[in-house]
């Protein structure tokens, strides 16, 4: 470790501070409630509708509907419970394998395995943080086949139930290019939008370009209803289906009992979706204040020769939800992280690639260099809201 980086670190952390206006600890992302929250909650609490039914729930899902351009939205509990019921409703079960990035956050691979599918891991793209087309391509041309319109697994004969791109930080993957693959092999394409609420890639809302696809709304995104999540999809019947079953698979009726199917308690309570509504409202100003915020970084980081920062890829529009830094080697990587953190600036680096993990460890995949490559570099750093500081 050299002397001239201990000062580029701490020229670093002394601009972070200044952007924050903070000499205190600096968290990575904290949500910001200057809108309607406190009225809504209280509104929810004294109509005693705080659990699974109620009208904040509604009002919710039409505004993230509206705001991402799809026709339907389901709410619930957190953004795993939607991955989990997206992929059950394209139809992946036990015999199924999933293409999936291994650059993404733990939710993603769990869910494929609530399903009892295994994934199969493709690399990404070092522009974008997502899954590479080119990658997927190759994946499904070496080792597939179609039987019957369904596209299988050469070697395990499984079928590739669905492919599952992660906009990773907010940045859009090139998920048109993956639309049209999955079309031409007919795979249903399940978008991880999690992270990615607010980004937009040729205009068009990440999510909605996935036959189904869910966002988050945990506490550490870009905006919170303390933990939850949202299916959407143009598919009516899809739509139904995943109300049905996040919603205890109860057959309507005035007082009688009947379920039709083992289902889930999935439903996002009526109390979180408030938090929500008002969540929503403030949206565009969130998305305004981090895209401030990653202009900052831009300009400053522009300074430094060894170390990237992570823009929005062509042709996107990234809601900038986590900065994310390129440093040159991991060990840099790891004195930055230790500086940093020692001083009261969180960062952190990217989740190990699944593929890493030893419940994956076993599972198919690509060639990995640009996940690897990224692995060892990235790091995130502060990125909540600057409203009110
Ligand atoms: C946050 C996140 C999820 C969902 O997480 P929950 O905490 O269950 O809401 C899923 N995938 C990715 C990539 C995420 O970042």
């Amino acid at each position: 470790m050299t002397r001239c980086n201990m000062v580029k670190f701490d020229d670093i952390i002394g601009f972070i501070n200044n952007l924050y206006k903070t000499e205190d600890f600096l968290p990575l992302h904290e949500p910001i409630f200057i809108g309607n929250e406190k009225r809504y909650l209280s509104e929810c609490i004294d109509s005693t509708f705080v659990s699974s039914v109620g009208k904040f729930v509604d009002r919710f899902e039409e505004m993230v509907a509206e705001f991402t351009g799809s026709r339907y939205a389901v709410a619930t509990v957190n953004g795993t419970s939607a991955l989990h019921v997206a992929l059950k409703i394209v139809g992946v079960d036990e015999h199924c394998e999933v293409v999936t990035q291994p650059l993404t956050f733990i939710a993603t691979c769990n869910a494929i395995s609530y399903c009892n599918a295994k994934p199969v891991f493709v690399d990404v793209d070092k522009e974008t943080l997502g899954m590479s087309p080119e990658s997927l391509k190759s994946f499904l041309k070496e080792h597939t086949s179609f039987e019957n319109g369904v596209c299988i697994n050469k070697t395990t004969k499984k079928k590739i139930g669905a492919v599952v791109p992660m906009h990773t930080f907010g940045h859009p993957c090139r998920i048109d290019e993956i639309a049209q693959i999955c079309k031409k092999y007919n795979i249903p394409l399940v978008e991880d939008a999690a992270e990615s609420l607010g980004s937009y890639y040729k205009d068009k809302h990440t999510g909605t370009f996935g036959k189904v696809s869910v966002f988050s709304f945990n506490g550490n995104k870009t905006i919170t209803t303390g933990g939850g999540g949202m299916i959407i999809t143009d598919n009516e019947n899809l739509a139904k289906r995943a109300k049905h079953i996040t919603t205890t698979a109860k057959v309507p009726h005035p007082y009688e009992y009947i379920h039709d199917e083992i289902g889930y308690n999935y439903r996002l309570p009526n109390i979180n979706a408030a938090l929500g509504c008002a969540q929503m409202e403030m949206l565009e100003k969130i998305l305004a204040d981090k895209r401030e915020t990653a202009e900052a970084y831009r300009v400053f980081f522009k300074n430094f020769e060894n170390i990237g920062f992570v823009d929005e890829p062509a042709e996107a529009h990234s809601n900038f939800w986590l900065n994310a830094l390129l440093l040159p080697d991991s060990k840099t990587k790891e004195s930055f992280l230790q500086t940093t953190n020692d001083q009261g600036v969180m960062t952190r680096p990217v989740w190990r690639l699944m593929n890493r993990l030893k419940m994956f460890e076993s599972c198919e995949t690509m060639p990995l260099p640009n996940a690897k490559w990224l692995e060892e570099r990235i790091v995130n750093i502060p990125s909540g809201a600057r409203i009110g500081r």
